[in-house]
């Protein structure tokens, strides 16, 4: 499940920039020898949009923009409807072929050609499959396809790429016309990336197995030759350095009670279907936890076009429309929603060690109670799980440099189940509303030592033994919540 922020990367103004009319080489040598040159300030040269819209990925939201074009140009990335899409003062366009579940609609295939005929830069990142990907349409209205046949290595540059090192982690050949110039080719002459002339603009189509995927942008391959193809033509369209590129929003939304759902044209399928899950979810996390979402949060819910997960920011939390098959399957849906809503219930004094296991049990206990068998399951497999690293459970503190994931996971749901079964019915409800009136509004901090505290107020009884017993590293001494009789 995906745990990052939105939008966690910002245009940094304070980044040294070069002027883009240096060649690519001394721009690559200005690089390398940043510190030694006296490079002239100057306003960046290509503002970018990366689409989200099509299918979201943390890559695509900052991270591309980060290893290809982060010292020539300003990037923001479309969440909207991308037909609307103001793209009149950007000259690049960054798209993915996308997933099947949101097409690209006719108006934003018209929108794409247009912007390219007025001399924009389109860069299109796919491969074929067996059932082509939407991107498809967008390649064939340039004159070029994907295809299934499989790139096979070692790759070469042809025209202004050749003899450049290139790295390829695995991708599909392009079916192309004379109109296109191949600048990568397969061992066997085929065509993996090509670019062509489109009136005003360029088009450059390539495998998705030439460019970095790492949500932490710590793989930018090919960045020596990447950066230098996509700004040499983005720069033929001049824009104002002055307008920055804003973020394009979800332009959909309605409010349904306090919860603003958003969505665009393609993801409006999914939204009835989600607020239904939340709608259902809520009543059973507020018996859970005894206690109401903390104040100022989850106001509202963004449909993300993708089956990757989740994440919150406590106020906005963000939904995968197809996770785990949805709406298909509706078990993965509603320990999913439950999950990023409990980020609500938390806040401001997130939980030490499980924050995340805290929120998918009580995804589990809330599907549970709505008669999904999946969740029982979920919680017997991670507890077994932590079992095989620490058979009894009481000999690896999961506060430990080194403890493994399936460790802290399945002995977190353990200790909940535990104290459910001694101090129950109703022990994680005590809890919730124990911390609530135990923590100052604007404390610092919430440590294990603190969080044990809180438990043994909640149930009545000091627990530092207990958790010491599980090898938990807590002492009453490290924190200042004393423990009342
Ligand atoms: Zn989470």
């Amino acid at each position: 499940m995906m745990t990052s922020p939105a939008g966690t990367f910002q245009w940094n103004p304070t980044r040294p920039r070069y002027r883009g009319a240096m060649t690519h080489l001394a721009t690559m040598l200005v690089s390398v020898l940043a510190t030694a040159t006296s490079a002239t300030e100057a306003p960046p040269t290509v503002h970018s949009i990366s689409d989200i819209s099509q299918e979201f990925t943390f890559y695509m939201d900052g991270r591309f923009h980060r290893q290809y074009l982060k010292d020539h140009g300003r990037d923001a990335r479309n969440w909207g409807t991308l037909s609307k899409a103001d793209l009149s003062n950007a000259n690049l366009l960054i798209l993915v072929a996308g997933n099947p579940r949101v097409p690209y609609s006719p108006a934003s295939l018209d929108h794409v050609v247009e912007f390219v005929k007025d001399g924009g830069t389109l860069l299109l990142m796919g491969d074929g499959a067996e059932a082509m990907p939407p991107g498809q349409v967008i390649a064939e209205a340039f004159g070029a396809g994907f295809t299934t046949d499989r790139a096979i290595k070692p790759l070469s540059g042809a025209g202004e790429l050749e003899g450049v090192d290139v790295f390829f982690h695995r991708g599909t050949c392009l079916r192309t016309s004379v109109d296109w110039s191949p600048l990568m080719k397969d061992r066997d002459g085929r065509a993996v990336l090509a670019a062509r002339r489109f009136g005003d603009g360029h088009v450059v189509i390539g495998s998705r197995g030439l460019f970095g995927r790492k949500p932490d942008a710590s793989d930018p391959i090919n960045a020596a030759w990447v950066t230098p193809m996509l700004v040499d033509r983005a720069d033929d369209k001049t824009i104002d350095p002055s307008r920055t590129p804003r973020p394009i929003r979800a332009e959909l939304s309605r409010q349904i009670g306090p919860l603003k759902i958003e969505y665009h044209e393609g993801t409006e399928q999914f939204a009835d279907g989600i607020h239904e899950v939340y709608t259902e979810v809520r009543p059973h996390l507020r018996e859970l936890t005894g206690v109401e979402p903390s104040p100022g949060m989850i106001r509202s819910m963004l449909i993300l076009p993708t089956g990757g997960g989740g994440f919150s920011s406590g106020v906005k939390i963000a939904i995968g429309a197809w996770w785990g098959n949805f709406p298909e399957r509706r078990y993965p849906m509603v320990e999913l929603v439950a999950h990023e809503a409990v980020h609500s219930w938390v806040l401001p004094h997130a939980e030490p060690l499980w924050n995340e296991p805290i929120a998918t049990w009580l995804g589990i206990k809330t599907g549970q109670r709505m008669g999904h068998p999946e969740a029982d399951a979920t919680l017997e497999r991670q507890i077994t799980k932590a079992r095989r690293l620490d058979p009894q459970l009481d000999a690896i503190d999961p506060l430990s440099d080194g403890a493994k994931r399936d460790l802290i996971w399945g002995k977190s749901y353990f200790v909940f189940e535990e104290l459910e079964r001694v101090h129950g019915p109703g022990a994680m409800a005590k809890y919730f509303q124990t911390k609530r009136s135990l923590l100052e509004p604007g404390r610092k901090g919430y440590t294990m030592d603190d969080c044990v505290a809180v438990w043994s107020n909640a149930v009545g009884e000091d627990l530092f033994p207990w958790f010491q017993s599980l090898a938990f590293d807590v002492d009453a001494s490290r924190t200042d919540l004393a423990i009342r009789d």
